[in-house]
């Protein structure tokens, strides 16, 4: 019985990304990543998002001067799940029927959805990424947190593949996976930068928690050259810290 009310949950909240995801263009104005409709004018274009320009605590942001603290480890407890890969018209997004969850200090948070940029939103000391993920969780609260994966050229990307392979070319459409293991994205270690910031796409909504992962991954330029046909550029620039703290573990 529980079981089932968990597998009609979080149908929902699939059901949930895909509507607000794709409807948005319906009741909310249409934003992208170039003028006149890019990162500059999101806070502009609707009050919905107004923390766009106004919001003090946005992402992504330049990870520089670090605090180095006692972090907690991240505790991954992941499992393979069927899923979906949707083109939003913004991105290529993975939302698994039950992929496990994520376990920080401040709780337990389950695995919503992942998805890609390029180039990366997050750089470290001022370097850049080819691509990033971010693998997106949210827990009982509905407060979210994610985990950004930074990807640079080198080897194949057996894992990236299967979404490679099935990542639907018109916005709008959706591909089922049979099975899916977001486990094999991470590299071995999962030393961390943590801080607290935003989404990084309309409305900048704020109080999600950040973990960027320090170890980076690899895609063929093969692999980066098949996104980018898709989406050249679906990248936020990096926002002011405004006194906020980065912390690293040790
Ligand atoms: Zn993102």
């Amino acid at each position: 019985m529980k079981k089932q009310l968990l597998g009609a949950t979080l149908t929902l909240i699939i059901a949930g990304v895909y509507t607000t995801t794709w409807a948005s263009p319906g009741h909310l104005p249409a934003w992208s990543y170039t003028a006149p409709t890019g990162p500059e004018n999101w806070g502009d274009l609707h009050g919905e998002y107004a923390l766009c320009s106004s919001g003090k605590v946005q992402s992504p942001i330049d990870i520089n001067d670090a605090t180095v603290t006692a972090l907690a480890p991240l505790v991954f407890s992941y499992q393979p799940s069927a899923a979906t890969v949707l083109n939003n018209g913004h991105t290529i997004q993975l939302s698994p029927t039950d992929s496990g969850s994520l376990t920080l200090a401040s709780g337990n948070y389950s695995f919503v959805q992942m998805h890609f940029h390029t180039p990366s939103e997050e750089s470290i000391q001022g370097r850049t990424y080819p691509m990033d993920a971010h693998l997106v969780h949210r827990n009982a609260a509905g407060e979210l947190a994610v985990v950004a994966l930074l990807f640079e050229e080198g080897a194949h990307n057996p894992a990236l593949e299967v979404i490679l392979a099935a990542m639907p070319t018109v916005a709008g459409d959706v591909v089922n996976l049979e099975s899916i293991d977001i486990a094999a994205f991470l590299p071995a270690s999962h030393h961390y930068y943590a801080y607290m910031g935003s989404l990084t796409t309309p409305p900048c909504a704020e109080g999600v928690r950040w973990q960027v992962l320090s170890s980076v991954v690899q895609l063929s330029s093969a692999q980066l050259r098949a996104f980018q046909a898709l989406y050249p550029m679906n990248a936020r620039p990096v926002q002011p810290l405004n006194g906020r703290s980065v912390h690293v573990g040790s």
